[in-house]
């Protein structure tokens, strides 16, 4: 299936299956498993109902590889509603942010204006803001910013890609610097010289990297997990080697992406564990609907089953 998953992070890219998948009727419905809404009060709701089920939520105004000043802003300014938002409806909320959506494409300036703006707004309101990890085009830009503004500031926190061949060594560095790191497998169309190709390798090195993050010293250094995948295998082994080091359910938390496996997500809490849903909204959804799909043939196939009855 991986030519399956290459064409689905291929045709992310197009503008016209963009359009054409907006104004049809069974994929806008799929659309709405995967995403809260358009609009900014239906990521309010969506994030009203996890809560209400004791689940955490990071909300995400979606949007990426903006190509001009004038996105970028827009987009900053969405986001500062996003924290208004969560603040004055006292939700247990953070929020991701992506940074080619900050302008991250058009020279550091822009971004850094943006991100610190977001980080300061974020601080004020008391909320978390955590910074997403892009194409492996972006890793090294985004981890350089991220390691400014965690000079600056300790709401904030990044993402490791356990497909990458360099994580390993990312994740020394975040140690040091005792970071809030979620951990995923990562979701982009990389290349053999950059990332494994297997998935074996993948999950194997998302273990080795789990080690590394439940490590002694990962933990004396203040090192905050948050274990982000529906792989049940890789959660089992989470639960289990974190009561063996003796690291408390307060000191880690899984993240689950909305809509995906939501029984898993209310049994994790059962079982006292923190808890926290990705919820994105937005007009641009595209891009990530499409990486979901890439993700898992069996949505492919009912969407496709959908399309030949309509
Ligand atoms: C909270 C959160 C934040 C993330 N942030 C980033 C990020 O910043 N950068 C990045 O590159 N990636 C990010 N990802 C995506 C991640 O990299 C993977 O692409 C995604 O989580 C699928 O991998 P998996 O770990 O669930 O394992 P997989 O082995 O892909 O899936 C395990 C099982 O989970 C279920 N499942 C997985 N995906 C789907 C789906 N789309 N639809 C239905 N069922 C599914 C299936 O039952 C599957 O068998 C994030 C994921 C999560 C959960």
């Amino acid at each position: 299936m991986k030519p399956m998953r290459s064409l689905f992070l291929a045709l992310s890219e197009s503008e016209w299956l963009r359009q054409v998948t907006a104004g049809f009727g069974p994929a806008r419905a799929m659309v709405r498993r995967f995403v809260a809404g358009e609009e900014l009060v239906e990521a309010v709701a969506a994030v009203q109902q996890l809560d209400r089920q004791g689940i955490l939520a990071t909300a995400a105004h979606l949007g990426e590889n903006v190509t001009s000043e004038t996105e970028a802003r827009d987009a900053t300014n969405e986001t500062l509603e996003l924290i208004q938002a969560i603040a004055v409806n006292d939700l247990q909320s953070g929020i991701s942010v992506k940074l080619t959506q900050l302008g991250l494409d058009m020279g550091p300036w822009l971004v850094t204006d943006n991100l610190q703006r977001v980080l300061a707004r974020a601080e004020e309101s008391d909320r978390f803001v955590r910074i997403d990890m892009e194409s492996s085009a972006y890793v090294q830009a985004t981890l350089d910013l991220f390691e400014e503004f965690w000079a600056r500031y300790k709401n904030v926190g990044v993402v490791i890609q356990s497909y990458l061949y360099r994580s390993a060594d990312d994740v020394a560095r975040l140690i040091e610097l005792g970071a809030s790191v979620r951990l995923v497998k990562g979701a982009y169309d990389e290349p053999p010289e950059v990332a494994y190709p297997e998935k074996a390798d993948t999950d194997a090195n998302f273990i080795r990297l789990m080690e590394m993050l439940f490590s002694k010293e990962a933990q004396a250094s203040g090192v905050y997990p948050a274990i982000a995948t529906h792989d049940t295998k890789l959660i089992e082994w989470a639960k289990d080697h974190a009561q063996q080091q003796g690291i408390s359910k307060e000191r880690f938390e899984f993240q689950l992406l909305y809509g995906i496996r939501t029984g898993l997500q209310r049994d994790l809490v059962q079982e006292g564990y923190k808890v926290r849903a990705y919820v994105p909204y937005g007009q641009q959804w595209y891009p990530y609907f499409m990486r979901r799909l890439a993700e898992r043939p069996a949505n492919v196939l009912f969407l496709a089953q959908n399309l030949f009855r309509s």
